[in-house]
Formats: structure tokens, C-alpha cells, sequence
């Protein structure tokens, strides 16, 4: 193309991400090209959105009465596809940060993941928005023309063919909004097709809220879902609106769709999908709820309609009562939105117990997902604890494998007669805390312990306090009190009171200050010792944590319990009594503390384990071979 250039005309170089994200959407295969039409259509819609919004709260608009539309024509000879619509358009600021900068984390996101897995951008450039500049997968050039909303805008054509750079120029448009015109490359023409458009619209942009029209012809529904009723809406409409709004092509585990009338009238339409990314569940980001205000959406990304806990719920809310003008600050203290927020929650957690009781396998899918997340609502939610706590499964000692599926109404249920605490211990996994020794006990005596092997657990124990009037009680913690069967105890010690207070001291003079005491222990059965934590400190999972955040964190110092009854105890004692000195002793003394510091995982340096193991082997060895010869 010769072309000359204007004298205002000014080049731009692109962000240096941008030119990796072009990279990656030129050089992609073909079958997800079709997005570049979602995106563009998606950014359209968002612009009419923006417009009339903005046309209910300031006064001076340009074309203030224009039809709200997206409109889509197409030049079969040409190769060439133009989409315009009537929105907020740009001022030539923001182009250049809009449409010369990576704004969207979706993006960014999309571009860490193609670049860290390095096989096919294929599958993520359909699940994640890759934005406008998508548009290069079928684009040779493109022009895009602008103008702002407000009076007395100047118009801009940005222009580029998606190397390096893009250019901008003052341009002649007469209307606000923006119109991008797109020459298809050689290999795309086929989107010079009625029927393609169509489909593709159909397919991803059905439940826009404003007509999408391809030669004048309306394509989309436009007639907003939730303001339906519930009979009139078919499953797979829910299925495919959730498509939309979540850029996936993911089903939802569940959806919810309900209007209330009073105290506040709304109209939510809310979805939990089948799952979320880390960034929602550990960075406490939230999925989208899009809060409208009768019909007319005023915030896209709302955060105050669901407590924090929530943040999985993805969907929309749409009220009637909302005034129009309201700004983003004045949505956060809006008592109106306060009262929308206590009664979508109470909604959204009444529809889980519901599915607790009436559909297990998919509340199970759930609790996998998101039970994380109602463990924090547990620490943040007073009003609901109670409710909560019904919602929590646990793994347990009665579970044959590690699904979780005990829920405390269960474990209180199954409680013996004389129990009056709810038994739990915690660890890194169930099969960590298989090997507990404090846990022996209990198993001895058929007392089902609830399994918590999350890193919150601690903290949301901590905050439950009790469950239905009963005590939650750490097993690996102070005292127990033991409840007792006259056919199981706890082994039988040979040793007399002298000896078991001599080897006690023996341990204690040993160990010093690494432990806060040595004592005989009531929960042990098969295991010689274990370290359990006094009454108010710190479980070993919370030291952990500490630990994680602070290398110099100094660790809580642990009871150490010695089992009476257990053959290595008694054989100790019994050389103490014969060679208070002699050097088996202490190397004993300092494996088995090691060893329960190893089985906690609070065990920092292995080697003096390995060494003095070695060495035991070696005498049992040279025993060994004395028996047999
Ligand atoms: P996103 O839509 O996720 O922000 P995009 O790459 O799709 O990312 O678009 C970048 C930005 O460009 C948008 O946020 C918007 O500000 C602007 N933009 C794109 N298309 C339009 C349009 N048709 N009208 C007005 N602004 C637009
Ligand atoms: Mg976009």
C-alpha cells in the first residue's frame, strides 16, 4: 500500500508485553480464532455500558440520545468486517494507555501461562479474554476510529498491522463511539460470512444486553436473563450465559436464579463455578458479581454484594430500588447494597445446606473446591458461624479413605455417652497423622478424632471454641482426660514408682530446656514417647506457619511423654539401674526425642538421626550374628 504520511500523524512503539502477547496471538494455530469477535463485541458492550451510565450522571453528552447498538457489516470483496457501536468512545489518552498497554491482568495472566507451559496458547487464548488484541489473529491491519463522549471531542483513527508499532491521527467521525474496521488476512476470510457472524455471536455474545446486529439484523437476545422468571429459562440458557460472563467454556457446578421483593427489591442470578483459580482462593481476589440498578449496569467487577468469603460466587445482581447516580465510593456505603449483601448471603448459604442434605455428591465437588473458603467465613463471620459450622466435612478417624464427609452433626451423633469433648487432631495430611502417636489411644478405644489437615484449621478450631454446646479438643494438646473402657487401657507398667520417676529424670536431665517437661503419658499405646503441647500453646501446625513467615522464629517448647509400658522404656530403666553411665543412654534418650520431633515435622537436621541410627544397627547387627553363631 503506498500511502503518504500526514503531517500530525505520530508513531508509537508498543509496551514490550504487548509485543510478546502479539507474538504469540499471530503465531497461534486457527481454531480459536473466532474469539477475536467475542472480545471486540465484549469491549463494545462495555463501552455502551460505560456511555449509559454516564449519560444518567452528567449532564453534557455527545449524541445523547443515540441508540444504544452494536453494529456489524461486512465487505465480502474487500475482506473487510467493521464493528461500531455507540459507547463512550476515547479521548487520544486513552488510546495510547488503553490500546498501547497490557491494562487487563486476564491478559497478563494469559500470557505468564502460554509463556510458562510453552506447548499450545491454543486452549488459553479461548478460556482467558486476550482482549482487543486478539483482533490480530485474523487482522492484517486494522483502523480503529473514536471519538469521546464528551461535546466537544476530537476524533482519532488509531491504526496498526500488529508489528512493533501502532500509529494515531486526528480523524473526521461524526457520531461518539468507536468503529474498528478490520482487513482480514488472506486465510480469514471466511469471517465474511453472514452465517459466521452470526453463529459466532450466538454463541458467545447471545446475552449481551444490548442488539448486536449483522447488517441490520438483531442476532442476540438481548432481553436480559435474570429478569426473567425461572420458568422461562431454559437449563442450557443458564449454562451458556455463564459462558459468557465467565470467558470459559466451563459448566457451572450450580446456579441459583431468585428475585426478592422485600425488605429491598432484586432480581441475582448467581454461579458457583466448578472452580477457581489460586489467585481467588489464596490471594483473596473475587470473581465478578455485576451489580445493576435497574437494568442499567453500574458496576461490573462489585466486591460489597458478597462477604469475602464468597469470593467464588461469580453472576449478577439487578435492583430496582438502586438509584442510578450512584458513584463507586457511594456503592460501598449504600445501606441499600448492605441489606442486598446480609440477604444474598443468608440466600447463598441456605442453598448450600440444601444441597448438603439433598444432593451430597455434588456438595461434596463443593467442599473439595471451596471448603477452604467457608473454613475463613467460620473466623469472619459471627452471624453465620452457627450455620457454618453445620456446612463444614471433616476427614476422620472412622473414614476409610480420605474423602471428606463427617460434618460435626454426624461426629456428635456417633459421640459415646460419657464423651463430652469433640476430639481432633491436626497434621499436613491424613497420612501424616495416621502415624501420630497421640492418636493410639483413641484408636485403642474406638473414639472417632476428626482429621484437620488444612493450614487454616487451627486458626478456625481456634474460633469455633465448641459445636453444639461441646468443646473442641486438640488430642496432641494438654491434658486429655481420658474416657475409659474397662477392657482397653493403656499397657501396664512393670516398672516401681522409683524407677519410673529415676528414668523420667534421666530423660529430663538429658533434655533441659529443649523440653517444658517429661511426664508419663496416658495416650500412648504402641509408641515409646510423643511431644504434646501445653494446654494454651501453640499447635505444632501454627508453629509451622510461623516458621514459613519468620526463619527465626522460635518454636514452642513441648511436653515430652514417655510410655511406661513400652518394652524400650523398661529395658532404659533397667540398664539405669545397673550403669547410671553408661553411653546407651543418652544416644536412646536423644533418638527418641529426635524421632517424635521427626514424626511432628519439626525436626530441622537429620543427620545426628542417621548417624546415631547407624549405630544402633551396628550393635544390633553384631547382636544378631552373636544369636546365630
Ligand atoms: P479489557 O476489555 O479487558 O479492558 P481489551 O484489550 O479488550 O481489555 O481493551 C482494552 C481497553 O481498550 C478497554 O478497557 C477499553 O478501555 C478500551 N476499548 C477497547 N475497545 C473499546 C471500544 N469499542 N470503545 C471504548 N473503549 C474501548
Ligand atoms: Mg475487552
Amino acid at each position: 500500500m503506498s500511502k503518504k504520511t500526514k503531517p500530525k500523524t505520530e508513531v508509537h512503539e508498543y509496551q514490550a508485553e504487548m509485543q510478546k502477547l502479539l507474538e504469540i496471538l499471530v503465531h497461534s494455530l486457527y481454531t480459536e480464532r473466532e474469539i477475536f469477535l467475542r472480545e471486540l463485541v465484549s469491549n463494545a458492550s462495555d463501552a455502551l455500558s460505560k456511555v449509559q451510565l454516564t449519560t444518567l450522571t452528567e449532564e453534557k453528552v455527545l449524541d445523547k440520545d443515540a441508540e444504544l447498538q452494536i453494529k456489524i457489516t461486512f465487505d465480502e470483496n474487500k475482506h473487510k468486517l467493521e464493528i461500531e457501536d455507540s459507547g463512550c468512545g476515547m479521548t487520544k489518552e486513552e488510546l495510547v494507555s488503553n490500546l498501547g498497554t497490557i491494562a487487563n491482568s486476564g491478559t497478563l495472566k494469559f500470557l505468564q501461562q502460554a509463556q510458562s507451559e510453552n506447548k499450545s496458547a491454543e486452549n488459553l487464548i479461548g478460556q482467558f479474554g486476550v482482549g482487543f488484541y486478539s483482533v490480530f489473529m485474523v487482522a492484517e491491519r486494522v483502523e480503529l476510529t473514536t471519538r469521546s463522549w464528551q461535546v466537544d471531542s476530537q476524533a482519532w483513527e488509531w491504526t496498526s498491522s500488529g508489528g512493533g508499532q501502532y500509529e494515531i491521527t486526528p480523524a473526521k467521525y461524526n457520531q461518539r463511539g468507536t468503529r474498528v474496521t478490520i482487513f482480514l488476512k488472506e486465510d480469514a476470510k471466511e469471517f465474511c460470512s453472514k452465517w459466521k457472524l452470526e453463529s459466532i455471536i450466538k454463541k458467545y455474545s447471545n446475552y449481551l444486553p444490548f442488539p448486536v446486529k449483522v447488517n441490520d439484523q438483531t442476532v442476540n437476545q438481548v432481553k436480559a436473563i435474570w429478569t426473567q422468571s425461572k420458568s422461562d429459562v431454559e437449563e442450557d440458557q443458564y449454562k451458556e450465559f455463564f459462558k459468557q460472563i465467565s470467558h470459559t467454556t466451563q459448566e457451572p457446578l450450580h446456579y441459583m436464579h431468585f428475585s426478592i421483593d422485600a425488605p429491598i427489591q432484586y432480581y441475582a442470578l448467581l454461579y458457583f463455578p466448578e472452580s477457581v483459580g489460586n489467585e481467588i482462593v489464596y490471594a483473596r481476589e473475587s470473581k465478578d458479581i455485576a451489580l445493576y440498578a435497574q437494568k442499567v449496569l453500574i458496576q461490573s467487577g462489585n466486591t460489597d454484594l458478597l462477604p469475602s468469603y464468597l469470593r467464588f460466587v461469580q453472576g449478577v445482581v439487578d435492583s430496582e430500588d438502586l438509584p442510578l447516580n450512584v458513584s463507586r465510593e457511594s456503592v460501598q456505603k449504600n445501606v441499600l447494597i448492605e441489606k442486598i449483601k446480609s440477604s444474598l448471603t443468608l440466600r447463598v448459604l441456605k442453598e448450600l445446606e440444601f444441597l448438603s442434605e439433598q444432593n451430597v455428591e455434588k456438595y461434596g465437588k463443593f467442599w473439595q473446591q471451596y471448603g477452604i473458603l467457608l473454613k475463613e467465613g467460620i473466623s469472619s463471620d459471627f452471624k453465620n458461624k452457627n450455620r457454618l459450622m453445620d456446612l463444614l466435612r471433616f476427614n476422620s478417624s472412622l473414614s476409610e479413605d480420605d474423602s471428606h464427609d463427617v460434618s460435626l452433626k454426624n461426629y456428635v451423633e456417633r459421640m459415646r455417652e460419657e464423651q463430652k469433648e469433640i476430639f481432633y487432631v491436626s497434621g499436613g495430611s491424613r497420612e501424616s497423622i495416621l502415624h501420630n502417636p497421640n492418636l493410639e489411644y483413641f484408636k485403642k478405644q474406638g473414639l472417632e478424632v476428626l482429621y484437620l489437615t488444612d493450614q487454616i484449621d487451627d486458626f478456625m478450631v481456634t474460633d469455633m471454641r465448641e459445636y453444639d454446646g461441646k468443646t473442641l479438643k486438640n488430642i496432641s494438646q494438654g491434658d486429655i482426660e481420658g474416657i475409659s473402657d474397662s477392657d482397653i487401657s493403656v499397657p501396664e507398667s512393670s516398672l516401681s514408682k522409683e524407677e519410673q520417676s529415676d528414668i523420667l529424670a534421666f530423660f529430663k536431665n538429658q533434655l533441659k530446656d529443649r523440653v517444658s517437661d517429661v511426664s508419663d503419658s496416658k495416650r500412648l499405646v504402641d509408641s515409646p514417647c510423643s511431644l504434646v503441647t501445653p494446654k494454651d500453646g501453640m499447635t505444632v501446625q501454627m508453629e509451622k506457619m510461623m516458621k514459613m513467615m519468620d526463619r527465626k522464629f522460635e518454636g514452642e517448647k513441648r511436653n515430652l511423654e514417655v510410655n511406661m509400658g513400652h518394652p524400650i522404656i523398661q529395658n532404659l530403666s533397667e540398664i539405669l539401674q545397673k550403669d547410671k553411665k553408661h553411653p546407651f543412654l543418652k544416644d536412646s534418650v536423644e533418638q527418641l526425642y529426635e524421632n517424635s520431633l521427626l514424626i511432628e515435622g519439626l525436626l530441622d537436621n537429620p543427620s545426628q538421626v542417621l548417624s546415631r541410627f547407624q549405630k544402633f544397627m551396628e550393635s544390633a547387627s553384631a547382636y544378631e550374628l552373636e544369636k546365630i553363631s
